[in-house]
């Protein structure tokens, strides 16, 4: 379907998902691009008006959209840059505030920006926002468990670099299927992942400590500003288990059906409820193909995640903070040795989490935990720390090993 909307949509990357959403506008006829990855470039930019106060990913981000204003082409009269918004405590309710102003001061003013909010799950994003929507949740789906496929096989892989591969082939298979208009074409690309991942030789005989990565969305997700952290784990001898990217977009349909409730607006209630049910419905679908390969395939749902942070943090406070600590205690229950809270510098939601880190590590064994501060400068003390935190979460994985093997042998 054509929208009524011919200008050309940029989206500053964010991680590989960012391709999904372009893919998704192209398939309403609507031409999208994804902007490239940062780079030292976005982070080293001469951007007037930004005190480099501000948050890594608003800086990281506000340089990608100007960078992207500067090339030959580009018709601000013609363009629009999508920028997701919310409400709230956090800072990300501003960027697209400041944005406009520094677009503004490098004359740009004619470049339109379209913004949609989390306080509404994003209604309202293109001219047929259900249809957009649908294809967004398949396909973010599909690159959410492609991930957990790569994160899970590559560290046991026998030739090197082959995961990666099949990740990349896979990554543009869903994005062509996203453009040719979704559903079942996506399903199939799993099937073809499916028997990709089914055939790649890996090499279990020394299971690694799982390593949880949790905290803020744009930081964990994208692999310049955390410095490449998962292949640091990796490379350290662990296996990570990512939170999900999709992981807020449940949390949104979540959070609106509360909102609906409370303010007595029944119908948009039910209507959320039944979003609710059918993004469950296309979870199951579209990992149906792989869920034998991975070890939970499935997400916990937001509602079951978000009472266990009870006696913590009340839900109702919102943020990525509530998020990140049911992620946290998810992970240790389905099998986490270790947990990596990725912080922006100056981060409200991320200082939060590790405030309440404390407590949650003593009501969960003392799991190990470590915070890292990203803030675009390579820290020098790093890997020293994440060496040291590796050690620890050797020992807690082989304590918890043999727990379960005393208790296995008790119940025999
Ligand atoms: S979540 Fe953290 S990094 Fe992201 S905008 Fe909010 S304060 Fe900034």
């Amino acid at each position: 379907m054509q929208t009524k909307n011919p200008k050309t949509i940029y989206l500053p990357y964010m991680c590989d998902h960012s391709y999904i959403l372009a893919a998704s506008f192209n398939a309403l006829g609507t031409p999208a691009y994804a902007l490239p990855p940062p780079d030292d470039e976005s982070l080293h930019f001469d951007l007037r008006g930004v005190t480099k106060k501000e948050c890594l990913p608003c800086i990281l981000t506000t340089s990608d959209i100007v960078r992207c204003s500067q090339q030959p082409g580009f018709e601000p009269s013609n363009s629009i840059i999508l920028m997701p918004t919310a409400n709230g405590p956090c800072r990300f309710g501003q960027y697209s505030v400041l944005q406009r102003d520094i677009l503004n001061d490098y004359g740009f003013q004619e470049v339109e920006f379209s913004m949609s909010s989390a306080g509404n799950a994003y209604q309202g994003f293109s001219n047929d926002p259900t249809k957009l929507r649908k294809l967004v949740l398949d396909g973010g789906i599909a690159v959410d468990t492609l991930q957990k496929l790569l994160h899970e096989y590559r560290p046991y892989e026998l030739t090197i670099g082959q995961t990666d591969a099949i990740y990349q082939e896979g990554l543009q298979r869903i994005i062509t299927a996203t453009k040719n208009g979704g559903g079942n074409l996506v399903i199939n690309e799993m099937k073809w992942a499916a028997r990709q991942f089914e055939s790649l030789a890996v090499d279990r005989s020394e299971p690694r400590p799982i390593i949880g990565v949790i905290g803020e969305i744009y930081l964990r997700h994208n692999t310049y500003s955390n410095q490449d952290i998962i292949r640091k784990v990796e490379a350290a001898g662990g296996e990570v288990r990512l939170a999900g990217l999709m992981e807020w977009i449940y949390f949104t349909t979540w959070d609106y059906a509360n909102l609906t409730k409370e303010t007595g607006r029944y119908y948009d209630f039910v209507v959320t409820k039944l979003t609710d049910l059918y993004q469950k419905y296309r979870e199951h679908q579209v990992i149906k193909p792989v869920a034998h390969l991975l070890k939970y395939p499935h997400e916990t749902s937001v509602g079951e995640m978000l009472n266990s942070i009870q006696p913590y943090l009340d839900p109702s406070q919102g943020t990525e903070a509530v998020l990140s600590i049911g992620k946290a205690i998810d992970l240790a229950k389905y099998g986490a040795s270790g947990i990596i809270n990725a912080m922006p510098f100056s981060c409200m939601p991320s200082i939060i989490v590790s405030g309440i880190a404390p407590r949650l590590r003593a009501d969960l064994d003392n799991i190990p935990w470590l915070d890292v501060i990203f803030d675009g400068q390579a820290s020098t003390n790093f890997h020293t720390r994440l060496e040291a935190f590796m050690y620890q979460t050797t020992q807690y994985y082989r304590r918890e090993e043999l727990r379960i093997k005393k208790l296995r042998i008790k119940n025999s």
